[in-house]
């Protein structure tokens, strides 16, 4: 047991002892470190995914605690490998897993089966993860050198015209800056002027009919116009005439009155047919 208690017996010596620890002949980290000559530390693990005991053959499931002993097996770069040994709970048999720092997952080595419960994105509607390590592939020196032939070419062939094309225009539009602005602000007051006409008949037309304000007019298309006329012209051919039978009654009864140049225009025939009836001679 540690000296939690800070208990210092009359014999202790600090010179000769240097801490309670010590002076019990015990670590720091007490029954934990019963293994440290081997490199061993018990620690307590839980386990990262589901296996079977290859011992008793039993599932065990995932987040199962056991007391591990830690040790450090080897190195990834400057990232330590460790092992994890643990003995089965339901039977004697002991199984190892380890860390894998490149793949940044715990491996199964000895004594158990790992579930395969990994996300496969090809099993699920995904894409294929391709392992691009391009240290992993053989190099082919003739391929190699195709390879940079074809590239070669296309660069040759494709690239250089293309960037050629880019500068030609870049130039083009980048020579007279201040020409090219105020060309484009004309052509945009322009442009605006003849919207603002536009805006404004429509306004006029919207006021006359009572539509909203928001309605969009159609531009004016004579096309459309000639169309809707014709349209307009046949239904009313095909519109049932309504006869109106006329009867005196609804025939309002309007007395002539001869006014201005009418009136000068039936006195002066009333004058001729005088004429006309005195100068034919009697029968
Ligand atoms: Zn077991």
């Amino acid at each position: 047991m540690q000296g939690f208690n800070k208990y210092y017996p009359p014999d202790f010596d600090g010179e000769k002892h240097g801490s309670l620890n010590s002076y019990r002949g015990k670590h720091a980290l007490g029954d934990r470190a019963r293994k440290l000559d081997q490199g061993i530390l018990i620690t307590r693990f839980e386990l990262p995914f589901n296996i079977w005991c290859d011992t008793c053959n039993n599932h065990i499931g995932m987040g199962v605690r056991y007391n591990a002993e830690k040790k450090k097996v080897g190195m990834y770069y400057t990232t330590a490998i460790f092992s994890f040994r643990c003995k089965c709970h339901l039977c004697d048999g002991w199984f190892e897993i380890q860390t894998d720092p490149k793949n940044t997952r715990y491996v199964v080595i000895s004594g158990a089966r790992q579930k395969d419960e990994d996300w496969n994105p090809e099993e699920n509607g995904g894409y294929a993860v391709h392992d691009t390590d391009a240290s992993s592939s053989t190099v082919d020196p003739l391929a190699a050198l195709e390879k940079t032939t074809s590239a070669q070419t296309h660069l040759t062939k494709v690239q250089m015209p293309r960037l050629d094309e880019l500068q030609t225009v870049s130039e083009r539009f980048n020579a007279d800056p201040y020409a090219l602005s105020s060309k484009v602000r004309k052509q945009f007051r322009e442009v605006k002027k003849v919207e603002a006409a536009k805006r404004k008949a429509d306004d006029l037309v919207k006021e006359r009919y009572g539509l909203p304000s928001s309605l969009p007019l159609l531009e004016d298309d004579p096309d459309a116009a000639r169309e809707a006329k014709e349209l307009w012209e046949k239904e009313q051919a095909a519109r049932p005439v309504k006869k109106v039978k006329v009867t005196p009654s609804t025939v309002p009864i309007v007395p002539k009155q001869p006014s201005g140049k009418n009136a000068a225009v039936s006195s002066l025939r009333a004058r001729v047919l005088g004429n006309t009836a005195k100068l034919q001679p009697r029968r």
